[in-house]
């Protein structure tokens, strides 16, 4: 599905990416994994368009997909959550994940809000995509809340609704229950395996363990912009390399 190949990415000369490379399988889900500065939101930001490697190329389904614009990007089947939440505050819960739609008609929105009849079905037909999303994250009852007031947890299921909802060939999650409780933890963990399922690809960074263990099929680990080990999760939590970097930290 995805191969990056000697991923670089230096700011001022410091490396945060350095010579980064593995495969993302199709249908699979991959945990990122390694210590704070590690790089793995940097090289989440250089797959989907919103940084710039400065070395190495992505290659998306056979497609060099290096160095294009990230609206170009999410229209070739890519979409991502943020490690800082980005929902838009005052538009409602609804229309944040009608965002995640813009590309596959999601534009149409303005023409529909001009009352253009031929543009009013696809608009229903997107609203109901986005109710449908909302539904797998118990968020259906608050469709119509504006983001801002609903608790961070919400708001979290929120992003994962709209990165969810034009339902990508690859989704990259940057830590999607960090900050979540046991409960809510659970859910989104409930929710991954279904996307699973319904065969989604899932580069997922997170921090918390068990999840990874529960969910991942292989485990990437990134320590210092360097690549220091693939492999099942199994494989990847007694290797004496990935031990040392965390000890170390
Ligand atoms: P992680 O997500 O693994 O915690 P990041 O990718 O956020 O790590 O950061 C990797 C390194 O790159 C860090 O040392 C961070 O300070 C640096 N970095 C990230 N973004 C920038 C930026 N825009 N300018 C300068 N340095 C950056
Ligand atoms: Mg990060």
């Amino acid at each position: 599905m995805l191969r990056l190949d000697g991923i670089s990415r230096h700011f001022g000369g410091l490396p945060a990416l350095d010579g980064v490379s593995f495969t993302v399988p199709r249908g699979r889900v991959t945990a990122l994994i390694g210590p704070n500065g590690a790089g793995k939101s940097t090289l989440i930001n250089c797959i989907t368009g919103a940084d710039q490697p400065t070395g190495g190329a992505v290659v998306f389904q056979g497609r060099d997909i290096t160095g294009l614009p990230a609206h170009r990007i999410s229209r070739l089947g890519i979409a991502r959550t943020f490690q800082n939440l980005r929902v838009f505050p005052r538009l409602s819960v609804l229309d944040n994940v009608l965002c995640g739609l813009t590309g596959q008609g999601g534009q149409s929105m303005i023409m529909a809000m001009l009352r253009l009849p031929s543009l009013r079905h696809r608009e229903r037909l997107l609203r109901l995509r986005a109710m449908a999303a909302l539904d797998c994250y118990q968020l259906g009852d608050k469709a119509t809340w504006p983001a801002a007031i609903l608790p961070y947890g919400d708001r979290k299921r929120v992003e994962l609704a709209r990165a969810t909802v034009s339902r990508p060939d690859l989704l990259l999650l940057d830590e999607p229950v960090a900050g979540l409780n046991a409960d809510e933890t659970a859910g989104v963990g409930e929710q991954l395996k279904r996307l699973r399922a319904g065969g989604h690809t899932i580069l997922l960074i997170e921090h918390d363990m068990t999840l990874v263990m529960e969910i991942a099929d292989q485990v990437v680990v990134l320590d210092s912009g360097r690549c220091i080990a693939v492999g099942t999760p199994a494989e990847v939590r007694r290797n004496p390399v990935v031990l040392e970097a965390y000890l170390g930290q």
